[in-house]
C-alpha cells in the first residue's frame, strides 16, 4: 500500500477519533541484567517494568527490540548465555523482536571537516544482505543457553522490521530491507522541518516518494541530495524529534525553568527557539547530559504535543543497555563521565515515570512497531477509538 506523508490521521479520521499510539523501541540489547551477568538493569529491567503495567483495555505492554546479532555470538561484554536467556524470555512473553544487523556497521562515511559535512554510503546492498543473513542465522538457531552454538529459536518469518544502526540510513540499506520482504524501517528522522512542532508531525508513511524528513535534513543541514529515493510499499516508522519545554512550561513538567538554556550550554548546535533534539535516549543522556527531571520533562512534553495535537504516533527510540549498570563501564566512548547528571538508577526511574505518565492519559495504547503498521494499514485493526 501507499500511505502518502500527511499530518492527518489515516482513513479520513480526525485526531480526536483515533487512539494515541505509543511504541517503546530498544536497540542493540547487549546486557541481560540477569543475576550473575555482572550488572543489574538492562533488558530485564525493561521486561519487568512492562510486566507490572497494562494498557487501559487490559492488554499487555509490549516493547519492540531491535537485536544486534553478535550480542549472542561472542558478546565480549557479557556471557552469551545470559543474553540468549533474556531475548528468549522476551520472545516467550510476546514482545516483538526485530533486526538491527549482526555487527552494527556504519552505513555512512560522514566527513565532518567538510562544511556542510558530506554523507557517503559505504556499504553496498550486497554488504547489507550479508549482515542481515548473519543476523538471521544466529537468531533462528534452536534455543539452548547451555550450548555455545545456539540461538533463540526466532523464525525468520516472524521478523518484519529493521532499524539502521546510528540512524545512518540510505538507499542501499533500504533496498536490502525490501529484498528481504520486511514491512518497515524505523530510523528515518522526522520533525526537523521548520513547520513541524511536535503537534503536527507527519504520520508514519510509506517510502513510495522518499522521505520529507530526510529531504529537509539533506537540503537544509547538508546542502545535498537526500539519501532516500523511492521504496514503494516500505513503511518508514520515523524517529521523531523530541522537544524541550519552554521556560513557562518547565515547572508543569517537574523541572526547573531554563531547560533550553541548559541544553544550549551543553551543545552549541541546539536551537533554543525550537527546542528540538534527536529523539533518542542516547542523545538526551550522553550528548545533552540531561538530568532525570530534564529528560522526563522533554519526553513527557513531546508526548503531550503529539497527544493534544494531531495524535501522530509517538516513538521512543531507547536502548536497554543504557539502563544497565554496565553502560558507564563499557559504552561511554567520548562522553565525559564527569558531565553525566543521571546514572543507572535515575535513568531507570525516568523510564518508569515516563511509562506511568503516558498511561495516565485516556485513549492511549502502547503497541509494538508491527502492531502499529497493522493499525495504520487496516481501518478495522483498532486505530479508531
Ligand atoms: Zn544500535
Amino acid at each position: 500500500m501507499n500511505r502518502i506523508p500527511s499530518d492527518k490521521p489515516p482513513f479520513g479520521l480526525e485526531p480526536k477519533q483515533v487512539k494515541q499510539l505509543v511504541a517503546f523501541t530498544f536497540d542493540d540489547n547487549a546486557y541481560s541484567g540477569l543475576p550473575g551477568s555482572g550488572g543489574e538493569g538492562g533488558m530485564k529491567f525493561i521486561l519487568d517494568l512492562f510486566a507490572e503495567h497494562k494498557n487501559h483495555d487490559g492488554s499487555p505492554i509490549f516493547g519492540t527490540f531491535f537485536l544486534k546479532g553478535n550480542n549472542i555470538d561472542n558478546n565480549p561484554l557479557e556471557d552469551d548465555s545470559f543474553v540468549k536467556q533474556i531475548w528468549h524470555r522476551a520472545l516467550e512473553e510476546g514482545h516483538e523482536l526485530e533486526m538491527h544487523t549482526y555487527s552494527h556497521p556504519h552505513g555512512l562515511d560522514v566527513d565532518w571537516d567538510d562544511v556542510p559535512a558530506k554523507r557517503v554510503p559505504i556499504m553496498s546492498t550486497e554488504d547489507w544482505m550479508a549482515e542481515h543473513e548473519k543476523c538471521y542465522s544466529v537468531l533462528e538457531k534452536p534455543y539452548d543457553p547451555t550450548k555455545k552454538d545456539s540461538g533463540i529459536g526466532l523464525e525468520r518469518s516472524k521478523i518484519v522490521g529493521f532499524r539502521t544502526p546510528y540512524l545512518e540510513y540510505n538507499d542501499n540499506v533500504f533496498t536490502s530491507v525490501q529484498k528481504l520482504g520486511l514491512k518497515f524501517e524505523a530510523a528515518v528522522e522526522e520533525g526537523w522541518q521548520n513547520d513541524r512542532h511536535g503537534s503536527n508531525e507527519l504520520w508514519p508513511y510509506t517510502l513510495d516518494n522518499g522521505s520529507p524528513g530526510e529531504t529537509f535534513v539533506a537540503e537544509d543541514f547538508y546542502a545535498s541530495e537526500p539519501l532516500i529515493g523511492k521504496h514503494p510499499g516500505l513503511w518508514a516508522l520515523p524517529m521523531y524529534v523530541i522537544i524541550a519545554p519552554p521556560d513557562e512550561l518547565c515547572e508543569k513538567y517537574g523541572t526547573k525553568p531554563g531547560l533550553r538554556d541548559r541544553l544550549a550550554a551543553e551543545n552549541q548546535y541546539f536551537d533554543k527557539e525550537t527546542g528540538k533534539v534527536t529523539g533518542m535516549d542516547w542523545t538526551a543522556w550522553f550528548e545533552f547530559f540531561m538530568s532525570e527531571d530534564d529528560a522526563f520533562a522533554t519526553f513527557a512534553y513531546t508526548f503531550d504535543l503529539h497527544y493534544e495535537g494531531n495524535r501522530c504516533p509517538y516513538f521512543l527510540g531507547f536502548h536497554t543497555d543504557i539502563y544497565s549498570e554496565k553502560y558507564e563501564k563499557y559504552d561511554l566512548e567520548d562522553a565525559d563521565p564527569a558531565r553525566l547528571k543521571a546514572h543507572g538508577p535515575e535513568r531507570r526511574n525516568f523510564v518508569r515515570r515516563l511509562l506511568e505518565y503516558i498511561l495516565t492519559k485516556p485513549d492511549v495504547q502502547v503497541v509494538t512497531a508491527k502492531q502499529m503498521v497493522e493499525m495504520l494499514s487496516d481501518p478495522e485493526a483498532g486505530l479508531k477509538i
